[in-house]
């Protein structure tokens, strides 16, 4: 609780000092705009980490609704691939893509694209200038297994422990704005999802983030299929 009412305190004396500042002085249009604009990107901020907050509350006691819907996962990792991709050219960085096709899973397609976005951003920002990262999505003995490698500074090995808790930053000084949540965030939706999530990384080399989620079986797959393709013969019944 004290980390959360510390991160979200600095939005909130920064909306405070803006304000203050604004009414203090003579009213002018653009000092109000510019105001305005610093003050919106705070509340999208603390909206942001309200929402993750939530979203960690629910999954400690259990309340994370996933659904069960078929999820493609090939198709998730290039929607978060085309997302990373722009921030991965603002920092120099490569970002490499191999893609088995049609890797099925269970679960919330927004959810596993967080979880992956949130992967990708940190090896993109961990990473200087020069660097790559490299997203992988294999299916081998009955998973999906994704990985996400940079060529980035590495996590020393007592820190591997800690980086998937709330709020740790294994170094503030390299956190780059974060809020130390992206990976408790990235472990609760693979943990919702059924799989695990474990890191590989050696300190000066770089890192590998790995996680194993349960593939949809084969069957189940074309039974679900069959039905969605029943769905769309009767609607269009219907409509003739
Ligand atoms: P943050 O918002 O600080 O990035 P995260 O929960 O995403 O929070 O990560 C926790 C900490 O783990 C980071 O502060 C950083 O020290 C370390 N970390 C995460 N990913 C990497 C990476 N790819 N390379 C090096 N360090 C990393």
């Amino acid at each position: 609780s004290a980390d959360a009412a510390h991160e979200l305190r600095t939005p909130l004396t920064i909306l405070k000092g803006e304000i203050e500042v604004a009414l203090r002085s003579p009213p002018a249009e653009d000092e109000y705009r510019r105001v305005l604009t610093s003050c919106l990107e705070e509340v999208d901020r603390l909206g942001a980490l309200v929402a993750d907050l939530l979203f960690l509350a629910r999954s400690d006691s259990g309340n994370v609704h996933i659904s069960h819907a078929p999820v493609n996962l090939t198709s998730v990792l290039h929607d978060a691939g085309a997302a990373l991709q722009a921030l991965a050219e603002m920092s120099h960085t490569a970002l490499v893509f191999s893609a088995a096709t049609d890797v099925w899973t269970q679960g919330s397609a927004s959810m596993l694209f967080r979880l992956i976005f949130n992967l990708g951003e940190n090896a993109i920002k961990y990473t200087t200038d020069g660097g790559s990262v490299e997203l992988t999505l294999e299916q081998t003995e009955g998973r999906a297994r994704l990985s996400v490698k940079d060529t980035g500074p590495g996590i020393p090995p007592e820190e591997q422990q800690h980086i998937f808790d709330r709020f740790y930053r294994a170094d503030p000084a390299r956190s780059r704005g974060g809020t130390g949540l992206g990976l408790a965030l990235a472990r609760s939706i693979v943990l919702a999802h059924g799989g695990q999530i474990s890191v590989n990384s050696i300190l000066g080399k770089g890192s590998c983030f790995m996680v194993q989620l349960p593939l949809i079986p084969q069957d189940t797959l074309r039974a679900e299929q069959d039905r969605e393709g029943e769905g769309q013969r009767v609607e269009g019944e219907t409509a003739e």
